[in-house]
Formats: structure tokens, sequence, C-alpha cells
């Protein structure tokens, strides 16, 4: 006799739960089975101690470790199919690599709406298209509108139209509902159910809607690198200097990719998807370009989602977050400006987007690009050992090669705005060439604090370990820390005395000055003060494009990513910020932050000019960037971190704690660190642990901070360590009262 399916359909469900808790939940099956049984991947409603929560099936077995009287069947099962495979896979690497709860990373890693139970299903949109009416045709249709001219108004548009239009776009143009019922009551329209990312009607004409540009010969021989390796994992660092055309070489890249009917994953920083980007994307394919970005609303996000997962979407790009995007038919991923920090995510589930990149790309067998000018020593350092293959574009696409940095000794000179005169000159100079100039400055405000001129009084603030900026617009203080506020003051806390002054510049100082300097010149500040307004970014640099002679002042926002074509000087107000700072990471990214600054002169019609303000023009790392550029830094860097045994020479995991009890924070990271040393011995692990040591700003918030660093040459080890000390302190009574989390690959040591 055949056995009963019944008896083979498992009884109990493993389910991972939305919670810091790292472990499954096991639950009874209950309910109509799904389409495909019982599966891996499957969103359940369950009730959770007093919640209803959703949970994602990840073990169907027969058994549990509790007697199964005492298991509570689930409440429904949400779909009729598992969430996709791949997406399942990488949420469980990113679980184990990031030692974060699965529940939460599955959570995390999927949109909101899908976190709420919603279904996964592509929502559609109507289309109407015109009818003609019969066999007797147009007479005969207008006979049927005759007494309703809207009716026929509507009708006559609809035929003008022929692949339809959405409803969204009729009712725009005045017409309602009714009147498109009307239409098709009369058998004069016709109605049809798309789904939201849709190829456009017109595809049939081919994948460009622009013709790609002829390469020259270093994009060439990138791009035929790129395709010897179409079918496999394939990891490649496409090191090219800013403006060198790497974007171009992705598009040709990515067509590659979709004319075999495969699919692209494109990772851009935050402040790289910017409407410019999208759409040279756009402007380039005529099928869809998903983009995914924090503009999205949840509906949107969902679609987009779908869209990918199904392989209705070729191509999809978007931030950090849209690494965890489902892929039918994955054929490349591309991480652009791949040293960027805001692929690591520094808070909750601390994953690096460019590093699961990699993972993804492997477990797919498809090609990886790591696109930079300057990329991570990280990076860098793979492509040396030979794990990526490493391409190179030394020139620039368009006419000049990009300016080396000529460092300005600050010392010992009156600044105004932070600048001084000679450079006040240089600025000038080039405003009356006709050009535009950028003021680099990389902190926003007036201020970076007040002082008073009497005492030496500083506005600090209350709860951290930091200084208050002063804001002119509108005129408070505010901790960049915690963000409070404070009004300005009169007169000094401290002495009375009503002398108090501005110390430093920020860019609001800068932009008064220069405007103050430059009378009837345009000044443009760009920070995240003055863009905080929907559009207001765009509208400035649709302004700053027109290509008079302009001022722009900014922070980083302005550092990255734009092109700028009418700049022809960039001034760095303080380049010292990195030199001296604890973080051994500090140089590293202060130098890429200033390659990428530098990287904004020049890049169309006139060769450009880059001068750094810095108290330092002899420090040897400052003075070898200004040189020999960026290349020749990491490659001294790379051996510094060599010497030092420090990343990516050995792997890193950093234990952060914190309390508003000082003491508690320090007792528990004491006991934890000595805890842990004993394991290391008894295990014999090849395992540094430091520490406890107070974080670089010890009070933030009025919350006291602490880390322990471990350190380790086989990642393994490491890994061991981490999660026996994970254990350690979920069964610590005293972590309860203690904020913690361990951090694998932190990208900074703050
Ligand atoms: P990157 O991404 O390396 O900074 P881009 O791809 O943005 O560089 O290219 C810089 C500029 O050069 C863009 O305006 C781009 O259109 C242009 N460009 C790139 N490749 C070519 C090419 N082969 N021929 C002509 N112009 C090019
Ligand atoms: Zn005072
Ligand atoms: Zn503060």
């Amino acid at each position: 006799m055949p056995d009963s399916p019944a008896l083979h359909a498992p009884r109990v469900l493993g389910i991972a739960i939305p919670s810091p808790l790292r472990r499954l939940f096991d639950y009874l099956a209950a309910g109509p089975e799904p389409d495909e049984g019982w599966a891996p991947g499957l969103r359940v409603r369950v009730s959770f101690g007093r919640r209803q929560v959703v949970g994602v099936v990840i073990e169907c077995r027969d058994t549990s470790d509790l007697p199964l009287d005492r298991l509570k069947p689930i409440d429904a099962c949400l779909d009729k199919a598992p969430l996709p495979d791949d997406w399942l896979w990488l949420c469980r690497f990113t679980a184990r690599y990031y030692q974060h709860a699965l529940g939460d990373t599955l959570m995390h890693a999927m949109p909101v709406l899908l976190r709420q139970g919603r279904a996964l299903e592509a929502r559609v949109r109507e289309r109407w298209l015109a009818l003609d009416g019969g066999d007797d045709g147009g007479d005969d249709a207008l006979a049927r509108v005759a007494r309703a001219p809207k009716q026929a108004e509507l009708w006559h548009m609809l035929r003008q139209h022929p692949h339809g239009l959405v409803t969204q776009a009729i009712l725009a143009q005045s017409f309602s509902r009714e009147q498109l019922r009307a239409l098709a009551a009369k058998g004069l329209a016709e109605r049809r159910e798309e789904a939201l990312t849709q190829a456009d009607p017109g595809q049939a004409a081919g994948l460009l809607a622009s013709p790609a540009l002829a390469l020259n010969s270093e994009q060439a021989t990138a791009l035929a690198g790129l395709h010897e390796g179409l079918d496999r994992f394939h990891p490649c660092l496409l090191h090219g200097v800013t403006g060198s055309g790497k974007t171009e070489v992705y598009l040709q890249l990515i067509e590659a990719v979709v004319t075999k009917g495969r699919q692209a994953l494109v990772l851009v920083p935050e402040i790289g998807l910017t409407p410019q980007t999208l759409s040279r994307f756009r402007q380039r394919f005529r099928v869809p370009v998903v983009a995914l970005h924090s503009g999205l609303s949840d509906h949107e996000r969902l679609d987009a989602w779908e869209a990918a997962a199904s392989g209705r979407a070729p191509i999809i790009i978007g931030t950090r977050s849209a690494i965890f995007t489902p892929l039918a038919r994955p054929g490349v991923i591309i991480v652009d400006e791949e040293h960027d920090g805001s692929f690591k995510q520094q808070d909750g589930l601390r994953y690096h987007a460019r590093d699961l990149a990699v993972v993804r790309a492997k477990h797919h067998a498809v090609p990886l690009v790591l696109g930079s000018a300057t990329p991570a020593l990280e990076t860098l350092h793979r492509a040396r050992q030979g794990d990526y293959r490493h391409l190179h574009l030394r020139q620039r696409a368009t006419r000049y090669a990009p300016a080396r940095l000529e460092l300005v000794d600050l010392k010992g000179r009156v600044r105004r705005g932070g600048l001084i005169p000679p450079v006040l000159d240089t600025i000038g100079a080039t405003l009356k060439a006709g050009h535009q100039v950028l003021v680099f400055i990389n902190r926003r405000g007036f201020a970076p604090t007040l002082a008073c001129h009497a005492c030496g009084w500083m506005a600090d603030c209350d709860h951290c370990d930091a200084r208050m900026t002063w804001h002119r617009q509108p005129p408070l203080l505010a901790c960049h820390h915690c963000d409070r506020r404070r009004v300005l003051p009169d007169a000094c806390p401290k002495c009375g005395s009503a002398d108090l002054r501005p110390l430093g510049s920020g860019t609001e100082r800068s932009e008064e000055t220069l405007a103050e300097h430059f009378p009837g010149v345009p000044v443009h500040r760009i920070d995240r003060d003055s863009t905080r307004a929907k559009d207001a970014l765009e509208s400035m640099l649709g302004e700053i494009r027109r290509g008079e002679p302009a001022l722009l002042v900014g922070t980083q926002m302005l550092a990255k990513g734009h092109h700028l074509p009418h700049v022809t000087l960039v001034v760095v107000v303080n380049a010292d910020a990195g030199l001296y700072a604890s973080d051994f990471r500090a140089l590293e990214h202060s130098a890429q932050l200033l390659e990428q600054v530098a990287g904004r002169a020049g890049r169309a019609a006139h060769p450009g000019r880059v001068l750094v303000q810095t108290m330092h023009p002899d420090d040897p790392s400052l003075s070898l960037l200004s040189s020999r550029g960026y290349d020749a830094l990491a490659d001294s860097l790379l051996d510094e971190r060599r010497i030092a045994a420090l990343p990516p020479f050995r792997f890193m995991a950093l234990l952060r704690l914190e309390s508003p009890r000082e003491d508690q924070v320090t007792a528990l990271g004491r006991e934890a660190a000595s805890a842990l040393r004993g394991y290391l011995a008894e295990r014999s692990l090849e395992v540094d642990c430091l520490g406890p040591v107070p974080a670089p700003m010890e009070r933030r918030q009025n919350r006291y901070h602490l880390q322990v660093m471990l350190m380790a040459p086989r990642r393994s080890q490491l890994h061991e360590a981490g999660a026996w000390l994970i254990h350690y302190l979920e069964d610590s009574r005293e972590a309860r009262r203690v904020r913690w989390s361990l951090d694998i690959d932190p990208m900074t040591l703050s």
C-alpha cells in the first residue's frame, strides 16, 4: 500500500522569530499544507509570548527537543510558496558570519510589508486600450458616444495611444472612472492588468535606448577582461581614477549580461544614488531599471523586490540593503565606490554589503566587479594576493588627468572663514577666468564651537564628551552626536563676559566669508542642513551645471559622485582631521575622501588644481599622497598594517558595551574580557583580546562606552571566540543591564 502523504508531512517547524535570541522556536505545523509542502522560507504567523509575530520556517522535522504536546500550533501560513532560495541562503550566511540572530536578520532583509505579513505577489495596475467598436468601424462607435462628449473625447485620446494608457494617466487628464467603465460597457475600451514593473511595450526595438560610447583602449581591455568570466565566479577590482569611465564599463558589461537573459545587481553608496546616476542607467537601457533607495514607499519597495525575485527586473540598482534583493537569474554583481563607508551598517545587523556581495557572487557563480578610484586596503590586499583580478584605468576618459594635491601651509597664517589670503587670491583669479570653485570643509554649521575670549570657556555638550556646534541658520548650539540643542548664550556662563567668539570654521562661516569677499558671485552651500528640503540639492546642482562662475561650499555630500564639469579649482579647508586620529583606519579614509574631493576638479574642458590647507605639510603620509597619489600611500599604509599585524593581515571583532552607569559597564567589560582570556588559554586559540578600554568618545548621550577588541590570524578562531563571548554575555546576569554588541570586521573603532 502506498504511504499516505500525511505520514511524511513534518509535524514540527523550527521557526526564526524576530527577536535578538539566537535560536529557533519549535511550533506544530497546522492548517492547510502549502502548495509545495512545508519548506524552509515560508512565512508563518505565530503567537510568541503575548504577541503575534511573523516568523520564517527554517527547519521542517518530525521531532523536537520539547515534548510535542507542549508545542503550540502555528496560527497561519502566509505564503503559498517559500520566499526565494537565494535570499534565504544569504540571510543564513549573514546571520552566521556576523553572529546575529537569524530572525532579526531575516526581518532586516525583507521589505516592511513582507515583515508585516503581506503577500508576495506582483501588484498590478490597469491599462486601458481603445477598441474600434466592431465591424463597421468608427461611425458606429461615434454614434455610441454621440450624446456623451466627454466619453468621445476619452475614446479619441485612447486611440492616439496604441499601447494604451494606465488609469492614473487618464485620471490625471480629468477623466473619471465612470467614463472609462461606460466606454468599456459600450465595447469601445478594454481594461488590462499588468505587473507594475514591466518592460516597456516598445522593448522589441532592442536593449539599448541610446548607443554605448566607443571605449578607449584601457576601458576596452578592462571590459575584455570582465568578459572572460561571465559564466563563473570571477571577482575583479576595477581600479580606475575618478573620471576614468568606470561607469561606462559597468554599463557595457550589464548590456552583455542582460542580453544573455540574466540580471545585474548594482550597489552604490548612499550618496551615489543620485537622479544623475539613475538617469545614466535609464537613458542607456530600454528595459526597466529598478532603483532601491530610501525615498521609496513600502509598496514601491515590495514591488521592486517582487520584480527582482520574479526576474522581471533585469537591472537593479540600490544602496547597502539592496544586497538582500532576491534575483531569479543573477548575472553579475557590481559594487561601485566599493571603499565607501556607507556599505557597512553601523548598528543592529552590522553587515558589510561589499563583503556580502563577494560571497553572494561566489554562491551564484557570477562575476563580481568592485569599482573604485581609491580601493579599500582590504580589497587592494586581496587583489595583490591574486584573489581578485586587478584591472586598471589610469587615464581619464575626458581630456585632463586628475590634478595632484598641492599642500598649503597654514602655520602662522591669518585665516578668514578658514581660508588664508593666497588661497583667497587663487579663488578670485579662478572666478575671474569664468570658472567655478569648490571649497570642501567637512563640518557643517557656523563654527565647531563657541568660546569665551575672556576665560576660555567652551560650549560643551552636557551629555557627550564633545563640543556643541554653533549654527547661524537658525541660530543655536547643537551637538552633532546626540542632537541636543541649546539657545546661544548672550554672555559667558562662567565669567559673564560678552566676548564670545567662534572657534574654527564650518560651512556656514566659509559661506559667509566667501560671500563678503567675492560680492556678486553666487555662493551655494551644500550640506545636510541646506539640502533638507526635497529637491533642494537637485535644484542647486541644476543651477551649478549652468556653468556661470560660482562658489560651491560643501561637505562630503558634494565631494562624492557628482559630476561638476565647470569646477577647475578645489580647495580643502583643512586636511588634518585624519592625520593624528586614534583609529587605525582614519588615514586611509581621509586619503580616500581627499582623492574623491580632488577628483571633482577639471573634469571637462579645463585642467584642474587642488589646494589642500594643512598645519602639517611635512607629514610623511600627506606628502606621499600629494607627491605620488593614493596608490603609493596605500602601499605604505599596507606595509604599516602588516608590521602592526592589523587588518587586513589579521581579522578583527569589536565588542561594544554601553550603559548610563559607568561602574556597571566597566565591571562587565572587565569580567567578560577576563573570562574570554581564560577560554582562549584553555582552548589554545590564537586570538588576542585587548581591553576593556574606553571608546574614543567615552560619554555619548549620557551613556558610557567601552570596548574589547579581538584580533586573530585565522577567521575560524576569531569566530569561535566571538561565539563563546556571545554565549557568555547572553547567560550573564550583569549583561542584562548593559547594552552590548559584537561587530565583526568593524570599520571604525568609535
Ligand atoms: P568614473 O565612473 O570612473 O568616475 P565616468 O564613467 O563617470 O567615470 O566617466 C567620466 C566622464 O567621461 C563621463 O562624462 C562619461 O560620459 C565620459 N566617458 C566615459 N567613457 C568615455 C568614452 N569611452 N568616451 C567618451 N567619454 C567617456
Ligand atoms: Zn568666560
Ligand atoms: Zn551631545
